[in-house]
């Protein structure tokens, strides 16, 4: 290994809808996380490496900072402490569109948890007046004594090279803690349950896409193709008569524009086969919202 090799880990955190999937995708260039423009769609934390020639960054994506309402949320909530430990950096993206609220307020002090530096990305500014950064920034300094602050487009790239190499700047000399071709931990089966949940979020409105969860039941590789099953969770009938959709118009579009995505990332042919089920109340049910943890389902994968 080249001397002076750098790597080390990034927790990204805020509130929801801030840009933290986006901002990890764009930076490891491949899809590891879905991403949409409806609240609460990052479930579990997921890392996505960025591998360099000098250096390995694994970037750590997480749900979004919020106050939990039930015990899927408070699931998440956890995920998001449980990034912070053993990383070098955290990192609170901030949406600079949007107006400072008490969600803000609330994110600055569920930060104060962790005692290393803490960097402050103004996220969007593809999107902002560059006249509303500087009471922002002001605002977020009286606040919190961030090691860095950094305007950034995680859609466009705009001041990610910056923000990489004050990373950089602040991270250990180390080898590489992951093979420097893999660009994520979360296995092949759950990133495929992901794209589906992410389709289904994508056509369907309101409550339904937080009612949603997906559990693939088999993943079969072949010689040319993989064959998936996986089953769409909702909580009522009605739910579940609105994924269907008249004569199965709507899981069959689910089906397509997650099947397409899934070859594309995975580069081979996909089968996809889907079904829908009523599990009532999942979101409160403190056995099914664990079962859909990917951590968890894995340890139970080994010991099968
Ligand atoms: P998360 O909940 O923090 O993970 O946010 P997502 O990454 O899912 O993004 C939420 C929404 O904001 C999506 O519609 C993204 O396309 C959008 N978004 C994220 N980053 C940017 C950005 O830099 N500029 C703009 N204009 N939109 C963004
Ligand atoms: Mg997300």
């Amino acid at each position: 290994m080249e001397h002076g090799f750098k790597s080390g880990f990034v927790a990204i955190v805020g509130r929801p809808n801030a840009g933290k999937s986006t901002l990890v995708n764009t930076l490891v260039g491949h899809k590891i996380a879905i991403v949409s423009p409806r609240p609460q769609t990052t479930r579990n934390r997921i890392q996505g490496i960025v591998n360099r020639d000098d250096a390995q960054i694994v970037l750590i994506d997480t749900p979004g900072i919020h106050k939990p309402e039930n015990v899927l949320s408070r699931q998440m909530m956890n995920e998001a402490e449980q990034a912070l430990e053993g990383i070098d950096i955290l990192s609170l993206i901030v949406d600079a569109t949007a107006e400072f609220g008490a969600g803000d307020r609330f994110s600055i002090e569920w930060i104060r948890r962790f005692a290393g530096p803490v960097f402050l990305l103004l996220n969007k500014v593809d999107r902002t007046a560059k006249p509303r950064l500087l009471p922002l920034i002001d605002r977020y300094r009286k606040l919190f004594d961030f090691a860095d602050i950094f305007p950034i487009s995680a859609l466009t790239g705009e001041g990610l090279l910056d923000l990489v190499q004050a990373w950089l700047g602040r991270l250990p000399e180390n080898p590489p803690y992951f093979p420097t071709d893999q660009f994520t931990d979360q296995p092949e089966r759950f990133l495929a349950a992901e794209l589906i949940r992410e389709k289904a979020i994508e056509v369907t409105r309101e409550e339904v896409p937080h009612a949603i969860a997906v559990a693939v039941s088999s993943f079969e590789e072949k010689t040319d193709l993989i064959k998936i099953q996986a089953t769409i969770y909702v909580e009522r009938e009605g739910q579940k008569g609105i994924l269907i959709g008249r004569g199965g118009e709507t899981v069959k579009r689910i089906g397509t524009l997650a099947r397409k995505e899934i070859q594309s990332i995975l580069s081979t042919r996909v089968f996809l086969e889907l079904f829908v089920k009523v599990q009532p109340h999942w979101r409160q049910n403190p056995v099914l919202v664990r079962q859909l943890d990917w951590h968890r389902q894995l340890e139970q994968l080994a010991e099968e």
